[in-house]
């Protein structure tokens, strides 16, 4: 089965919302590709002036967060369904920077993964190991254990929509990526792991990123083995990098 390939940008808290628009003009030509599927997962405050940039084009429209009720009393958050209704597509969940800033522990992101299901999000979930575990030779059995716990009670027609990120945490916004073969071992243990959760037809269809220092010079090659699907793109993302990852 060919899965197509999703290269989606991470903004991270950059870009005010004029910056945004900008960055999207100049990126416009730089990411046409119909046969990639290319999204932009901006900060709140972005969304409504990146989904009117992005109109017409290829570009989809991602959130980098939310909370996991839907209305009501929790000041300063925003919810899934305003997500939904301001053109978001997919959502960023699990990324090591809200697990270990914010504390988001599995449960909770268990919590927003079936959210935003409901919501009609598509997740891109982030898991990944630290320098340390990757030292200690424990990084596989940390990797599944974030993924099935994240998934508890999801159903396999979800999963097989899903994005799954692989991050290792000592790759990002480090200059140090995974190589090739370290990120398409993990790619094919996440892989492995929703075989023996749900099934291989499953397995098959969920698409597996790679995140982690990605950038114009070392993206084809990560993106030429089987199990990485596309990447997850933090600082290139801010760039006409880009767009070279992109037609990568
Ligand atoms: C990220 O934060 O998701 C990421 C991959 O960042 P960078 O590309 O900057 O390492």
């Amino acid at each position: 089965m060919s899965r197509r390939r999703i290269i989606a940008g991470n903004w991270k808290m950059n870009m005010t919302p004029s910056q945004a628009a900008e960055l999207c003009a100049t990126l416009k030509d730089l990411v046409k590709n119909d046969n990639v599927d290319v999204v932009y997962c901006v900060p709140a405050i972005d969304i409504v002036p990146v989904a009117e940039a992005v109109k017409g084009t290829n570009v989809k429209v991602g959130a980098e967060n939310f909370y996991i009720e839907d209305k009501g009393a929790y000041t300063g958050e925003i919810s899934a369904p305003m997500l939904k209704d301001a053109g978001v597509e997919y959502v960023i969940i699990g990324h090591s920077e809200r697990r270990e800033y914010f504390k988001e522990d599995d449960a909770f992101l268990n919590a927003k993964v079936k959210k935003a299901f409901e919501a009609g999000l598509t997740p891109i979930l982030c898991c990944g190991e630290s320098l340390e575990l990757r030292e200690m030779d424990a990084y596989l059995d940390w990797i599944r254990l974030q993924i099935k716990s994240d998934l508890v009670g999801i159903t396999a027609d979800q999963v097989k929509t899903l994005v799954i990120a692989y991050e290792p945490i000592w790759a990002i916004g480090t200059g140090k990526t995974a190589s090739a073969d370290q990120a398409q071992e993990v790619c094919k243990a996440i892989r492995d792991c929703i075989a023996e959760m749900y099934d291989a037809p499953t397995a098959e269809a969920v698409r597996i990123q790679y995140g982690g220092s990605m950038n114009a010079g070392n993206a084809a090659e990560l993106l030429s083995k089987p199990d990485i699907d596309g990447g997850l793109i933090g600082g290139a993302a801010l760039k006409p990098d880009f767009g070279q990852i992109v037609n990568a």
